[in-house]
């Protein structure tokens, strides 16, 4: 097991950088590759965000790959461990963060935060994350939802994990890290309490039904969104995975306006929005970017041009890796390729990471293949 984090440090605080002008001292610093880290990248990586997502010169591309299951194995934190305690995950983000060179650190970690608190049931496991059990769906019968009261994301429940999990970032490395808190969108909520396959029928059969319901999830988003900013997140992401399986006019008259009602509140509170809709969003990317996220994310199966091209030239992307064929089953000299062509596709309001999340069993020298990248590529802006 590893070592717990101690109180008030962040391992990627303990040894950042050795001290500036020790040269003028008479100490030979060239030998230190921490020294030359410093020099070439002065920039800390939450600063590094706040400028690139500014529009701001930076030092080098920022690097933010999605890390779960990963970041438990790296930390020999069992998966089911990391999900229950935000001390787990933190520590298995941090560590993380600082050995591959991440920009940031993120409370993701499952989509059955809310829906758990708001009572639906989830099989746990050991070490793969919880799942909500669709055949015993919170909202299998309709009219359970107007019972259905708004979970206090302080009410002590999962939300609340994920709350302390924020904050614990903020106290440990909040000077260091970008962090990213996270909520499920409009139509993922739905489908989590709900069920994918009856949702579906729902956009058809009961369409008064899915505008309360997704009217249900924007609050709970919304609320969410607000105890994790006050918790010290700098971003809120966005997992609307449901998203790209509905079809382009599902997605503009359902979909679209609760996702638009929930980032414009994220930023009615002070707090940036990264989208990650999972899987072909080919269909719906231009309604993606005039939702005025800071950062869209792209899954393998949507070209990173046709983001650009649908997007306009200043919306920052992030992807597109497929995360087993180009990520984990390749090597460093492919996915240096591969993303190189990610970010000449994307321009530079770019930011480097695969389409969704690093499998657990990708060999490091694959994820590091893609900080390496980043690290070389400096944003021309
Ligand atoms: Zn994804």
């Amino acid at each position: 097991m590893s070592a717990p984090l101690k109180r008030g440090r962040c391992p990627a605080q303990e040894q950042p950088f050795v001290k500036t002008g020790h040269a003028s001292e008479g100490i030979d610093t060239t030998q230190s590759d921490a020294y030359d880290h410093h020099k070439r990248y002065p920039m800390t990586p939450r600063e590094r965000l706040l400028k690139h997502l500014a529009g701001e010169p930076v030092d080098r591309l920022p690097f933010m790959p999605i890390t779960m299951m990963f970041a438990g194995d790296f930390a020999g934190i069992p998966y089911g461990a990391y999900c229950r305690d935000h001390r787990k995950l933190v520590e298995a983000q941090t560590k993380t963060a600082e050995a591959f060179e991440f920009d940031y650190v993120s409370c993701i970690s499952d989509p059955g935060r809310e829906a758990a608190d708001c009572g639906a049931a989830l099989a746990w496991f050991d070490n793969q994350p919880p799942a909500i059990i669709e055949d015993q769906a919170r909202l299998a019968d309709k009219p359970a939802l107007a019972q259905l009261k708004t979970p206090d994301p302080l009410g002590g429940g999962r939300m609340t994990d994920r709350v302390q999990a924020a904050a614990l970032f903020k106290k440990l490395c909040g000077d260091r890290y970008f962090i990213e808190g996270w909520v499920e969108g409009p139509c993922a909520e739905a489908a989590d309490l709900r069920g994918i396959n009856a949702l579906m029928m729902d956009f058809f059969d009961d369409p008064g039904f899915v505008r309360d319901l997704f009217g249900f999830a924007v609050d709970l988003g919304l609320r969410f969104a607000r105890t994790q900013i006050e918790a010290g997140v700098d971003i809120i992401g966005v997992g609307d995975a449901a998203a790209s399986l509905v079809g382009p006019q599902i997605y503009e008259e359902f979909v679209w306006p609760a996702e638009k009602q929930l980032v414009d509140g994220i930023h009615g509170m002070g707090g940036k929005v990264r989208l990650h809709i999972c899987g072909n969003t080919r269909q719906i990317l231009a309604g993606m970017g005039r939702l005025g996220c800071e950062i869209v994310d792209l899954d393998y199966p949507s070209p990173v041009e046709e983001g650009r091209a649908q997007m306009g030239p200043h919306q920052v992307l992030l992807g597109n890796l497929n995360p087993v064929a180009a990520l984990r089953n390749s090597n460093p000299k492919a996915i240096t390729q591969a993303i190189a062509e990610c970010h000449r596709q994307a321009g530079d309001r770019y930011i480097v990471g695969a389409g969704c999340e690093v499998p657990r069993d990708t060999p490091h020298e694959n994820l590091r293949a893609m900080g390496d990248y980043a690290r070389r590529a400096a944003a021309r802006l």
